[in-house]
């Protein structure tokens, strides 16, 4: 069992320490259980780990190592995570309301960055530019200096990993600003940024609420670099404090993301990509299938059949769901599954009809809703245009390509987008119409770590995952030289 510390403390300078905001209580969202208090960081917390971090940047502690040295560093963290994935993924099910078999999954996801970037630091390469002779020009890529992360409280491990390990291995040093509704498990890297032998304020990591801890991180005049992960209207005001700061920013935001379904897709296969598409995690994942666009030769006999899938996946407490299977875990808390559910009512009241789904279960008080497959959505409907972050699908209809791309692409969002057809140009003619960061030709998620992703819209703006990330966590500088003969 996961070592349950009554208190969590920030990690700031290489030290353990509490936080002038003071506690804020974790509970489990499937039992309402109080599991712990976290430190909760002020300004002034805020303030001391920029500084610290600033400190190592300006030093070269980091920065200056050799990249091959660095990125063994960086791999290093990504193994210190997996020897103790047994601890991390009890913990991260037990703040966070995944089965423990998606935990599990989610260390390894984690680990896999570290693993990937660490590889890529001593990539980072420059190139000279012919000006004629008596010059010689050449790029470097040089680190900003100190990134701030504000991450949600979806996956926790996930985005702090692919954030933090793309900026640790192009050499900056980084405060993670942890969410405060699921905290614990990101403590973790601070211990593995010790054990990996970073120096002493490379990475702090620290809790506190976002009006105030978050706030102050990303308006911190000694922060270069911001990448936020979160909700549309966080990451605005985030981009505000970064017009004054003039800091660059990677916004990573929602998404209401379709799945468009012709008349002679592979249904067997696109009702298993449902079930991980919606029903992962609950359904609260940024580029989640909320939306499914089917032909309308194939909607009923589609709409049965993922009703049928979803009605049987049981839901119940992550914690005791430790293999892989049909299961669901809690939402993240209960006003997030109330949100979810109301949506739902209001949907149906709007003229959409139920085919699974829509209550809680009657066996468990958490926070649960049982996986939902809404159908006769209409493409202006509430349920339609605003994503929900729960285990809620909307199916709408089709008669002509056409009409399919312009519902897809109907809302102001553009994360993700899929096509399910076996004629590759009209799967070539969607993907190019599309208005979305990655688009999934027969299969959702298809893609890794190595695949950039991000969005359209306002699903924000800059690369995660790749090698375009890598490039976001540098600036250019040209040196040019005049030789004299
Ligand atoms: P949120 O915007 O409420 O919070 C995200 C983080 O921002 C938290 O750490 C929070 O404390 C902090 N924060 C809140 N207000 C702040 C402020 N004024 N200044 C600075 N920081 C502040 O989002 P959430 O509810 O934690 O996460 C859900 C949202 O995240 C969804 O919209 C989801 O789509 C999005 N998300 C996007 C991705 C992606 O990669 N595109 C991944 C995961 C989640």
């Amino acid at each position: 069992m996961t070592e349950l510390k009554e208190t969590w403390q920030n990690y700031i300078d290489g030290e353990w320490v509490d936080g002038g905001a003071g506690w804020i209580d974790v509970t489990d969202p499937a039992s309402g259980k109080v599991l712990a208090r976290q430190a909760l960081a002020d300004a002034r917390d805020v303030d001391h780990a920029v500084q610290a971090a600033r400190q190592v940047h300006l030093a070269g502690e980091f920065s200056g190592l050799r990249p091959v040295d660095r990125g063994r560093m960086v791999q290093a963290m990504g193994r210190y995570l997996l020897e103790h994935v047994d601890e991390i993924s009890e913990l991260l099910t037990l703040e966070q309301g995944k089965p423990l078999w998606e935990a599990r999954v989610e260390v390894h996801g984690a680990a896999r960055y570290f693993e990937y970037y660490g590889n890529q630091a001593e990539t980072v390469e420059g190139r000279s530019i012919p000006l004629g002779a008596g010059y010689f020009d050449f790029t470097v890529h040089e680190p900003f200096g100190v990134s701030a992360q504000i991450i949600p409280w979806n996956y926790p491990l996930e985005v702090t990993a692919r954030s933090l390990s793309a900026a640790l291995a192009t050499g900056n040093a980084v405060v993670v600003k942890s969410p405060e509704l699921a905290p614990l498990s990101t403590a973790w890297f601070a211990r593995a940024a010790e054990a990996a032998g970073l120096p002493t304020g490379a990475v702090s990591v620290i809790c506190g609420y976002g009006r105030e801890a978050g706030a102050a991180l990303a308006a911190h005049p000694g922060v270069n670099q911001i990448v936020f992960t979160g909700s549309v209207a966080t990451g605005t005001s985030i981009a505000k404090a970064a017009a004054n700061t003039v800091v660059p920013t990677i916004l990573e935001l929602g998404g209401k993301s379709a799945a468009i379904v012709h008349s002679d897709a592979d249904l067997d296969a696109f009702v298993n990509d449902v079930r991980w598409g919606i029903f992962y995690n609950a359904g609260q994942v940024c580029s989640a299938m909320s939306r499914v666009i089917v032909h309308e030769s194939r909607h009923d006999e589609l709409v049965e059949r993922i009703a049928e899938m979803a009605g049987a996946l049981s839901v119940g407490p992550g914690i005791d769901r430790r293999d892989y299977g049909p299961n669901m875990g809690a939402m993240i808390s209960l006003q997030q599954r109330d949100r979810a559910e109301s949506m739902v009512t209001e949907a149906i009241s709007a003229g959409a009809n139920l085919a699974t789904g829509g209550q809680r279960p009657k066996d468990h008080s958490g926070a649960f809703l049982r996986p939902t497959v809404l159908f006769d959505v209409a493409p202006d409907m509430k349920i339609a245009q605003e994503e929900i972050f729960g285990p809620v699908l909307s199916v709408l209809r089709f008669s002509d390509d056409d009409t399919a791309i312009d519902i897809a692409n109907g809302t102001p969002y553009g994360l993700v987008g899929g096509v399910y057809t076996r004629d590759l140009d009209r799967a070539m003619r969607a993907a190019a119409k599309l208005r979305a960061g990655q688009v999934f030709v027969n299969e959702w998620y298809a893609g890794g770590v190595e695949t950039p992703f991000g969005g359209y819209g306002k699903s924000g703006y800059g690369r995660e995952k790749g090698r375009e990330a890598l490039m976001n966590y540098v600036q250019t500088k040209n040196i040019a030289v005049r030789l004299r003969s």
